[in-house]
């Protein structure tokens, strides 16, 4: 698979480089005049659709944090901020008085976002509203293998950073995003209702009714996506946007293939509580898979536990469950490792140039659990990867397009990743005049973040292939590979660079 990966990724790199553009600097003028701007500031809910179908810019099926990342970017660029866009998503959080409680403990769904996340939602003026809530920075990672032959320990000031990333409960990322569109002048419309059914009007259905700005818009034949919705209602518009998840519908039934497979393991996840505070995101690699423990507040971290699906009772007792995690992430499968177990840890040392930070710092014990905080979460795990994101008026972002393994927290960071580049590329087409549906125009999406987002899935898909078997040489090229990342400083800024999005590898970029 990989080399076929490789090979499509020279292609869209070749594409992507041909297709790079300047902005025109008169665009945003020019833009106020065309039939794409609504002055109009009002969110309007529809609670339910009757008679005319009511025409978009842009529907996004799916309001979670990928799509609400998308209409934030949209709602706050000068190119794109007229558009008139439905957001389609029967969550109840996408309703306005939707409000989170400070005082609940963390929700056990939680992300690690990484630096290059954290500029995208400044950018879009939403990371103000996670400052507000609970986010853990952490500024030292530390991963190991239960055989006891390896560790690396990674720190923010390897590369010269105060932050490695940012824990944050999902349900903040999505309602940071939505408060910030909220405070534009965006014309949104929210339908709490699922899409049920789409197609490309046929050629005869030529005219839209536009109803938010009062008129009648002549649309050129086969110009418009028609959505039916669960409630009864329908909509139309010039681009579909499928956000909604790994089980989309859009994806579905604009007949996108996917590739992918099980992994035949669960994660389970909850919220847990320690005695002492936690500012650092642990990693242990256990025989079936990784257990993840990423701080979320001073004494309360999240747990990510990948394991096959026989292997625990997760309706074990809480005590039980405690002691099986405190086991998991301590001396439990094997010893704790030391430094140089493959002889000299300076095997290494003409490789290294300078020394990082952290090359000096040893292993360390992860904090105690000592209480179970939240419910217990199970999810299976897979890899899926759309082999298009985009079709005739309708494109894929997120989950829609590409589910990975979470071992490395990069899933949403990839989906942050697709609503930024496809927001910029509206906008590029918009100041060109070009239509928003147009599968040219679309595909240059694709070109950039299909390359980046199969070598991210191709890495990890590496990861997890490599760490979920016990075989001594294996073992041993295992340890190897954790020193050499330990201690060969220009990998580990490699490394860190790469997995906090900052770094793209020069071949795919
Ligand atoms: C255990 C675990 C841990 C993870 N940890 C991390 C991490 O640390 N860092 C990281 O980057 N990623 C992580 N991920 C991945 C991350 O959770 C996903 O990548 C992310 O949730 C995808 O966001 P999304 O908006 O694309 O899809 P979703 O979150 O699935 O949202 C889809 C939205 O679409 C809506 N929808 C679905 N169908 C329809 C329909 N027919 N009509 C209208 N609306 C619809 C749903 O209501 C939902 O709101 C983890 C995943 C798992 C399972």
């Amino acid at each position: 698979m990989n080399r076929v990966i490789a090979r499509k990724l020279a292609a869209n790199a070749y594409e992507l480089r041909a297709s790079q553009r300047q902005f025109c600097n008169d665009a945003a003028a020019k833009l106020s005049n065309s039939n794409l701007s609504h002055p109009n500031n009002e969110c309007e809910v529809k609670q339910r659709f009757t008679d005319n179908v009511q025409s978009h810019d842009i529907a996004i099926v799916g309001g979670g944090m990928v799509g609400m990342a998308l209409a934030c970017s949209l709602a706050t660029m000068p190119l794109t901020k007229h558009l008139n866009v439905a957001i389609i998503d029967s969550n109840p959080a996408l309703r306005s008085n939707y409000c989170i409680k400070k005082e609940d403990p963390p929700d056990p769904r939680v992300s690690t976002v990484t630096p290059a996340t954290i500029s995208f939602f400044k950018d879009v003026g939403a990371w103000k509203y996670v400052e507000q809530h609970r986010h853990a920075y952490f500024d030292k990672m530390q991963v190991w293998d239960y055989t006891g032959s390896g560790y690396t320990r990674y720190n923010a000031r390897d590369i010269n950073k105060e932050a490695l990333g940012c824990v944050v409960e999902n349900k903040v990322l999505q309602s940071s995003l939505i408060s910030s569109m909220h405070n534009t002048d965006f014309q949104k419309t929210i339908y709490p209702s699922r899409l049920t059914s789409m197609a490309i009007l046929p050629s005869s259905s030529s005219t839209g009714v536009d109803k938010s700005s009062s008129a009648i818009v002549s649309y050129p034949r086969g110009q418009l996506a028609k959505l039916e919705l669960s409630d009864g209602g329908s909509l139309c518009a010039k681009l579909v946007v499928g956000a909604d998840g790994g089980k989309s519908q859009v994806r579905e039934l604009a007949g996108f293939k996917i590739t992918g497979w099980n992994y035949y393991q669960n994660a389970v996840i909850c919220t847990v509580e320690h005695s002492v505070e936690n500012h650092c995101a642990w990693q242990r690699f256990l025989p079936s898979g990784p257990i993840a423990l990423l701080p979320i507040s001073d004494k309360f971290s999240n747990i990510v536990w990948t394991m096959n699906p026989n292997e625990l009772d997760c309706k074990m007792n809480e005590d039980d469950f405690v002691k099986a995690l405190n086991h998991a992430l301590d001396y439990g499968y094997g010893p704790h490792p030391k430094s140089g177990v493959l002889g000299s840890a300076d095997i290494f040392s003409w490789f290294r140039g300078d020394v990082t930070m952290s090359a000096n710092e040893c292993f360390e014990v992860p904090p105690k659990v000592v209480k179970l905080a939240s419910e217990r979460m199970v999810f299976p795990l897979s890899l899926k990867h759309a082999n298009d994101y985009v079709a005739k008026r309708t494109v894929l972002i997120g989950d829609a397009a590409h589910t990975v393994h979470p071992l490395a927290g990069q899933g949403v960071n990839m989906g942050f990743g697709d609503a930024s580049a496809l927001s910029r590329i509206i906008a590029d087409g918009i100041a060109v005049g070009t239509d928003i549906g147009e599968i040219s125009l679309l595909k240059k999406y694709e070109a950039e973040r299909k390359s980046a987002n199969v070598m991210m899935m191709a890495v990890l898909d590496g990861f997890q292939k490599a760490y979920s078997v016990d075989f001594g040489p294996l073992n041993v090229l295992r340890a190897a590979a954790f020193h050499g990342a330990h201690h060969i400083s220009p990998l580990k800024r490699i490394i860190v660079s790469f997995a906090s999005g900052q770094l793209r590898l020069p071949f795919f970029s």
